[in-house]
């Protein structure tokens, strides 16, 4: 590159640096949900590929303006749809490192120093989760990637039980595997299971509580009915009210019939974190394998989400690579995770947990929870607002008396724009979710929402 080359690329970081100090100290003004939705952004970016390129810095600038309109406020504090995460800022700024490092991260050999904190991170959170340290933690996109990681591992070794190496001999003349999953598991479960040969119809499905806690009667009475490979998929933290699994009961339920247990806990696993909200994981630490989410309850940027299983080896024949071309130092990321070519994605995980500590991470999440407690408080006082679950964790759902008004109440929130919560149906009703995710949320930021829903329930 000569000289030029060198200056263009200053001058686009240095652009991309103020644009985004911009975004973010804009954040607390501007209007939670977008303003543009997909159709008016095709049109911003679209048009022919141009014949002739355009000066980096510009095209940064560009992007800057015309993303504007049809951007989510979700690094801000008053973000509450789905389940996730803001932004902290030593994970924002190691994930510009990155970026800018571009180190190929599926081998030790290759990015000595990104995998060194890859791993690291992985173990600074096996310590925070009470599980044992010599687990695989394999870094993938987020908690779907996470499940099916896990679960391929799970496959293998259970059908290996039966004798069968599935690596080798494939799905199709294999002994026929029961995968078990709550009646309120997250859908990723269900495409975790799809992308590796089992059908929506061919998963067992057992009762819930009015929590969507699985119920261990209806675990043990369905174990009894059957043999083989066998797979049980548990659940830390349900989408909606926030439940955990009552692992103490249903694990050994399962280890009884010599399953293979899962937990999906993409953002319940970090309540283990907590010494206050350590007892709704209570038993899970019993389970094979284990999935979670950076990007949502630690803060850390899209994309991050982690596989931990038990028994390393259990990783390794499942992934490990045969590629000849490749070199072997040990557990790389690439011997317990599907991809080979990534992102350092465990480099802003690092970040994050150096930045909070121990005590950090555990004030995290019982800011969530007491987050999570205010906005209950603050919505239940508000004359036909009722809140639906049992408020234990990070979720808060809520109703109108009326599905109608509820959805439109949902559709006037954000069009309003103080916050963003998104709907679901819950036992067969409306409801609006509150999810406490970002570690921006504040005390002002909780009470600007109620007084904006007040206001809305209020003129509706
Ligand atoms: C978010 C979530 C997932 C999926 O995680 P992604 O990071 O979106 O892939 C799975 N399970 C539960 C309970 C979740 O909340």
């Amino acid at each position: 590159m000569d000289q030029s080359g060198f200056d263009d690329r200053t001058r686009a970081l240095d652009t991309a640096h103020r644009r985004a100090t911009e975004f973010l100290e804009d954040l607390d003004d501007r209007p939670v949900w977008p303003r543009a939705g997909l159709e008016e952004m095709l049109d911003v970016f679209g048009g022919p590929l141009p014949a002739d390129g355009t000066d980096p810095a510009q095209v940064v600038d560009e992007i800057a303006t015309r993303a504007d309109p049809g951007l989510v406020a979700i690094p801000g504090g008053r973000f509450f749809g789905f389940v996730i995460g803001g932004t902290h800022p030593a994970a924002l700024a190691a994930d510009w490192l990155v970026s800018t490092w571009d180190q190929n991260s599926g081998s030790s050999a290759l990015a000595p120093a990104t995998v060194a904190m890859e791993r690291i991170a992985g173990r600074w959170m096996l310590d925070l989760f009470g599980l044992p340290d010599s687990a695989s933690v394999g870094f993938v996109t987020g908690g779907q990637l996470a499940s099916f990681t896990c679960l391929a591992s799970a496959r293998q070794a259970v059908l290996a039980r039966a004798g069968w190496d599935v690596a080798e001999r494939g799905l199709r003349e294999a002994p026929p595997l029961r995968v078990v999953v709550g009646a309120d598991r997250h859908s990723s479960v269900d495409r975790a299971a799809r992308f590796l040969g089992i059908g929506r119809a061919e998963l067992i499905v057992i009762d819930s509580d009015d929590q969507g806690r699985m119920r261990p009667d209806a675990l043990e009475q369905q174990l009894l009915s059957g043999t083989g490979p066998l797979i049980v998929c548990l659940q830390a933290g349900e989408v909606h009210t926030g439940a955990f699994d009552d692992f103490e009961a249903l694990i050994p339920i399962a280890r009884a019939h010599d399953a293979w247990v899962h937990v999906d806990g993409a953002f319940g696993l970090w309540a283990a974190a907590s010494p206050r909200l350590r007892s709704l994981t209570a038993g899970m630490e019993h389970a094979d394998s284990w999935a979670t989410d950076a990007h949502k309850t630690l803060n850390v940027p899209y994309d991050c989400g982690m596989a931990i299983v038990r028994d390393p080896a259990d990783s390794i024949a499942a992934f490990r690579t045969g590629g000849d071309y490749l070199m072997y130092t040990g557990l790389d990321p690439w011997d317990v995770t599907p991809e080979l070519s990534r992102r350092a994605r465990g480099v802003p995980a690092w970040a994050a947990l150096k930045s909070l500590g121990r005590s950090g991470v555990a004030q995290l999440m019982d800011r969530l929870h007491a987050n999570a407690e205010a906005m209950a408080r603050g919505l239940r006082s508000i004359p036909g607002v009722h809140v639906v679950n049992d408020v234990d964790y990070t979720q808060v759902m809520f109703r109108l008396d009326d599905d109608d008004a509820t959805r439109a109440l949902g559709r006037a929130i954000l069009d309003e724009g103080t916050a963003a919560v998104t709907g679901a149906e819950w036992r067969g009703r409306a409801t609006q979710r509150c999810s406490m995710s970002s570690w921006a949320t504040t005390d002002a930021d909780i009470d600007r929402t109620v007084a904006a829903i007040r206001r809305l329930v209020r003129d509706a």
